[in-house]
C-alpha cells in the first residue's frame, strides 16, 4: 500500500536557480524523446493508399477471426483506417521499419547520452529515468483512453509553463534525512531541500516516488512510501454517499458534511484583472502569480476538506456506496439534469461548478485509497435516477424533487433531497453485494463516536 506525504518545501536563493535549471534541462529531454516517439509511429504508419499494406491487414483480420471462432473467443478486429493514416501492427509491415522505442528503449539509449553529456552526469540517473518514465505514462494513459473508445489529446510537447515537475525514477531512502527539525532532501545534483517537519515520515520504509514541484515561489515536495495496510476495527455499518453539484455532501444516516463554498468571485475577479493586462509585461507576471496562489490555496483547502470527510466516512462504516460518476459526464450532464435550475444551476458560475466537480474527483479518490488501506469496501452503483427515486416505496417521479426537498407522490415521504438520494445509492450497493444482512446494522456509530 502506498502513502504519499507532502511537504512544503525550501532552498537558496542559487538553489531555486538550480532547480530551473534543472527543469529546463528535463523538459528539453522530455520533448525530445517525445519527438522521437512521434517519428517513429510516423514511420510505421502507411497511407490508406497502400494496397498492399491493406492487404496483408485484410488477410491478417481474416486469420484472426477464424482463429478466435475456433478458439471459441471474441474476435477482435485489427484497427480500423478511418483516418488517412493508420499505424499496423507489426504483422503487416516491411521487417525493416524499425520499431517504436519504448521506456527501457529509451532509457539505455539515455545511458549513453548521459556518459558523454557533463549536464546529465551531474544529476542523479533517476532524474532523466523520471522523465522517461513520465512520457511513458503519458503515453499509457493516451492508449488506456484511446482502448476506452475516448479522444484524448496525443501527448504533447511541455512549454516551460506546463513543466514544473521534477521526478526521481526509484529514489534511494538515503536521499532522505532526518535533522531533527527538518527533513532534507539530497539528491546528487540537486540543491539540498529543506523541509519543516510537520508530520512524521516512515523513513524506514521503502520510498518509491519523490517528486519535486518548484511553482512560482512554492517549492512542494511529495514522498510516497510503501507502508503496511492498518485495517481497522471492523464494523457492520454501511452509509450512502451522496455527492452532487451541490456545498454538501450526504449520508444515508443523515450525517451531513457541509462544505464551504469555493471563492470563486475572488478568483473571477482575479482572472479578469490579469486579462485586462498588455500581455508580456511586468504587471501581468504579477497578477498571474496572484491568480496562481489563489487557485493552489483554494486546491489546498478542498484537499483538507475533502481529507476530513473521508476520513471519518471511512473510520465509521464498513461499506460505503458512492455513485459511479465519472467527471467529465457530470460536467455534460450537469445542467440537464438540474431540476431546479433556480437553485442550481445557474446560481453557480461556471467556474465554481468546476472546482465542485475537481473536489468530487479528489473525494472519490481518497476514498478508495483509504478503503483499501483500512479494508473497507467500496462500491460505486449506477447513478442514475438516484435523486427522482423515493427511497420508501421506490416510485421515480422528476417532480418529486424539488430544490433541496423530497416529497414523494405515491407514499407521502418527504425528506432532505440528498439524504433520499444517499440512501438510494446505499440500497443499490447491498443489491449487489453478497449476503448483505452483513451489513444490517440498525444503529450506525453517529460522528465523534468512536467506531
Ligand atoms: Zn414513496
Amino acid at each position: 500500500m502506498h502513502a504519499t506525504y507532502q511537504f512544503r518545501g525550501s532552498t537558496t536563493k542559487a538553489g531555486y536557480e538550480r532547480l530551473d535549471d534543472v527543469l529546463r534541462l528535463s523538459r528539453f529531454l522530455y520533448n525530445a524523446a517525445l519527438q522521437d516517439r512521434r517519428d517513429a509511429f510516423r514511420r510505421r504508419s502507411v497511407p490508406r493508399e497502400d494496397w498492399d499494406a491493406r492487404q496483408r491487414r485484410l488477410e491478417l483480420d481474416a486469420e484472426r477471426k477464424t482463429a478466435a471462432a475456433d478458439a471459441g473467443e471474441e474476435w477482435t478486429p485489427l484497427r480500423g483506417w478511418a483516418r488517412g493514416r493508420r499505424d499496423l501492427p507489426d504483422e503487416c509491415l516491411p521487417p525493416d521499419v524499425p520499431s517504436v522505442p519504448t521506456r527501457f528503449d529509451q532509457m539505455k539509449q539515455f545511458t549513453n547520452i548521459r556518459k558523454d553529456d557533463p549536464d546529465w552526469s551531474a544529476l542523479s540517473v533517476g532524474v532523466g529515468r523520471g522523465v522517461l518514465r513520465r512520457l511513458d505514462r503519458a503515453f499509457q494513459n493516451f492508449f488506456r483512453r484511446v482502448k476506452a473508445g475516448e479522444k484524448p489529446g496525443y501527448p504533447r510537447f511541455k512549454s516551460a509553463q506546463r513543466w514544473s515537475t521534477i521526478e526521481i525514477n526509484e529514489p534511494r531512502p538515503s536521499m532522505i534525512r532526518d535533522n531533527g527539525r527538518h527533513y532534507l532532501i539530497r539528491v546528487k545534483g540537486l540543491p539540498l531541500i529543506r523541509m519543516r517537519k510537520r508530520r512524521e515520515l516512515p523513513l524506514d520504509r521503502k520510498l518509491v516516488n519523490l517528486t519535486i514541484t518548484h511553482r512560482g515561489r512554492r517549492l512542494i515536495c511529495n514522498l510516497t512510501y510503501e507502508v503496511e495496510q492498518e485495517p481497522l476495527p471492523p464494523t457492520n455499518a454501511a452509509a450512502g454517499l451522496d455527492v452532487g453539484v451541490t456545498d454538501r455532501a450526504m449520508l444515508s444516516d443523515g450525517t451531513a458534511f457541509p462544505r464551504r463554498p469555493p471563492r470563486a468571485k475572488a478568483i473571477e475577479k482575479k482572472q479578469k484583472r490579469l486579462s485586462a493586462c498588455r500581455s508580456g509585461s511586468r504587471e501581468r507576471r504579477r497578477r498571474a502569480r496572484i491568480l496562481a496562489n489563489a487557485h493552489y490555496r483554494e486546491r489546498v483547502r478542498a484537499r483538507n476538506e475533502t481529507h476530513r470527510i473521508t476520513t471519518e466516512i471511512v473510520r465509521r462504516f464498513g461499506l460505503v456506496a458512492i455513485e459511479n460518476l465519472n467527471v467529465g459526464a457530470m460536467t455534460a450532464s450537469a445542467a440537464g439534469t438540474m431540476e431546479e435550475p433556480g437553485t442550481n444551476v445557474s446560481a453557480k458560475s461556471g467556474l465554481n461548478r468546476s472546482i465542485l466537480e475537481q473536489s468530487w474527483g479528489m473525494m472519490r479518490q481518497q476514498l478508495a485509497y483509504k478503503a483499501a488501506w483500512a479494508g473497507r469496501e467500496l462500491i460505486a452503483v449506477d447513478p442514475a435516477h438516484t435523486s427522482q427515486t423515493c427511497s420508501r416505496c421506490g416510485a421515480v417521479d422528476r417532480t418529486y424533487r424539488s430544490g433541496k426537498e423530497y416529497r414523494c407522490g405515491s407514499c407521502g415521504l418527504a425528506m432532505d433531497a440528498d439524504l433520499n438520494a444517499a440512501r438510494n445509492i446505499l440500497a443499490r450497493a447491498l443489491a449487489g453485494v453478497e449476503n448483505p444482512e452483513r451489513f444490517a446494522d440498525p444503529d450506525p456509530p453517529q460522528p465523534g463516536e468512536a467506531a
